[in-house]
């Protein structure tokens, strides 16, 4: 499976906010063996998002956008995921229901366009915050909140799925451009892909969907380098 995160906020191209939210929810899936391809940050505006939103679900198999929900006004996401899809923005009974029956909320204190998500979508619940998420065919849409984003993406993270990888970690004490030849044969002889990335030491990560043959290839390469011993 491969996906495209499209995150939203003009502070995050400012670099006022740091693009934490990419960062989760990239370990998150790739552990899970999804494979993100892209993450694009868009300003807070409607052509921009939808532009974007259209370009990523032809191309991918999912896309996940989060932030800009909610009802303020430079929160405009819901309203180009559906512009995206050519619906209207509708406010969706379910979230009332949820908000007023189990959030606590009395109808006429949620500020107008709270419970609006797109016409068809499903929503997802906010178990965190006030605002929901929607999903539209293969787009998701999360908050930008990241305490509430992550709660929502828990509940729709089974819909993503690949072949579980596989990884072994090893900090080589040597130069990296040593190394090279060894991570060469390491992917002629076993079935890995491998990753170096230099500090101090080399660190090593060898991937791969067999677990037996990631710990041979990392077996091999350990036998072979002078490891940092911890
Ligand atoms: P709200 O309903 O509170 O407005 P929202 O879903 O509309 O939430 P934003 O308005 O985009 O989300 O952002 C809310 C907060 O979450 C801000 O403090 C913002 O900096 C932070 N945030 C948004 N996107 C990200 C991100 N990609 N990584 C980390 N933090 C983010
Ligand atoms: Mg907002």
């Amino acid at each position: 499976m491969r996906v495209a995160l499209v995150t939203v906020g003009d502070e995050l191209l400012s670099g006022r906010t740091t693009n934490t939210n990419a960062a989760w929810l990239g370990e998150r899936l790739h552990e899970r063996g999804v494979r993100v391809e892209r993450v694009i940050v868009v300003p807070d505006r409607v052509a921009d998002i939808a532009a974007v939103v259209n370009v990523a679900r032809a191309r991918y198999d999912a896309v996940i956008v989060t932030g800009g929900i909610g009802p303020t006004h430079d929160d405009v996401t819901m309203e180009a995921v559906a512009a995206a899809f050519g619906r209207e923005l509708a406010t969706d009974e379910r979230v009332v229901e949820r908000l007023t029956e189990e959030g606590g909320y009395a109808r006429e204190d949620l500020v107008e366009g709270t419970a609006d998500i797109p016409v068809g979508a499903r929503p997802l619940f906010n178990e965190v915050g006030v605002a929901p998420g929607a999903v539209v065919e293969s787009v998701y849409v999360l908050p930008g909140v990241p305490d509430e984003m992550r709660g929502m993406f828990e509940s729709v993270a089974d819909e993503f799925d690949g072949e579980r990888r596989h990884a072994e970690r090893l900090v080589v004490d040597e130069p990296e451009s040593a190394l090279l030849d060894r991570f060469e044969t390491l992917r002629e002889r076993f079935e890995v892909s491998v990753g170096s990335y230099p500090g101090e030491f080399v660190t090593v990560r060898i991937e791969g969907d067999d677990r037996e043959e990631v710990k041979r290839a990392a077996a091999w390469l350990g036998d072979r380098s002078t490891l940092v011993k911890r």
